[in-house]
């Protein structure tokens, strides 16, 4: 009985699916427990990646909790995309709907997202990985409670370029797993880019997390489509063996539990 702590419906802009899909496919995968995450990337560059209508989608979650009470735990979720410009309203958005699990991940660093390739025109792998890692140590003092950590490594997903975030800024990936650490954040192991041979964070840097003392991994697959979840789960497990952590954190009617990875 374990646990997919990151999953996007049609409440997201680029998820697909019915959120009780979703419900029906981790109740047969006997998960003891799902969160939901849907984006929330406010005054996000490109608007044609809106945030949806957050408002339904909590209500829908009431609806479903009470609806499989007993069956699987789930947990009505947000991956936020912090940025320094929209980092208040970030915080009036979670006052206003009080998720049950945030993540906090970066997307967007200098006006765009390293998802797409004009976010490296102009910078040198060295740069193009410093500027996302500075927004993600930015991002860890976000003015408002979060869970997780979200696919920390991020800009390598789709760079032209093969060197990795540990071995380009080994000093900022470090500050980064401290604070993490000191902070009691949970990493989150994301394995959406696998078929791509990259599970986030990858092996260098949760190795380097659990050496620094960092004891909370979760498995996060990130899935945009009811058939994904819980993919390459294996990947993550056997990672989180690799760093000596047998036990993933999740965050089960608002207190952190551990589960079998
Ligand atoms: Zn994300
Ligand atoms: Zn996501």
């Amino acid at each position: 009985m374990t646990a997919d702590n990151h999953i996007h419906t049609s409440f997201s802009p680029d998820g697909k699916g019915n959120p009780e899909d979703f419900v029906l496919r981790a109740i047969e995968l006997k998960l003891e427990h799902v969160a939901f995450t849907e984006h929330a990337d406010l005054l996000y560059f490109d608007p044609s990646f809106q945030t949806g209508d957050l408002t339904a989608y909590f209500a829908h979650m009431r609806m479903l909790k009470e609806k499989y009470a007993g069956r699987i735990s789930i947990a009505a979720g947000l991956e936020i995309g912090y940025t320094n410009a929209n980092k208040t309203l970030n915080a009036e958005l979670i006052k206003k709907h009080r998720p049950d699990y945030v993540i906090n991940s970066v997307h967007e660093a200098d006006g765009s997202d390293p998802y797409y390739p004009q976010y490296f025109v102009g910078k040198t792998p060295y740069e193009a990985v410093s500027v996302y890692l500075k927004a993600v140590l930015d991002s860890l003092d976000a003015p408002y409670e979060y869970n997780a950590v979200g696919h920390l490594g991020y800009v390598t997903r789709k760079a032209p370029f093969n060197d990795s975030v540990y071995s380009l800024r080994p000093d900022l990936v470090d500050e980064i797993l401290g604070k993490t650490v000191a902070k009691g954040k949970i990493l989150e192991i994301n394995t959406s880019g696998y078929k791509s041979g990259e599970v986030l964070p990858p092996r260098e840097i949760i190795l380097r997390y659990a050496a620094l003392g960092g004891k909370k991994l979760c498995f996060a697959s990130d899935a945009h489509t009811a058939q994904d979840l819980c993919r390459n789960y294996e990947a993550a497990r056997s990672l989180a063996a690799e760093a000596g952590i047998l036990c993933q954190t999740a965050v089960i009617g608002g207190k952190e539990s551990e589960l079998p990875f």
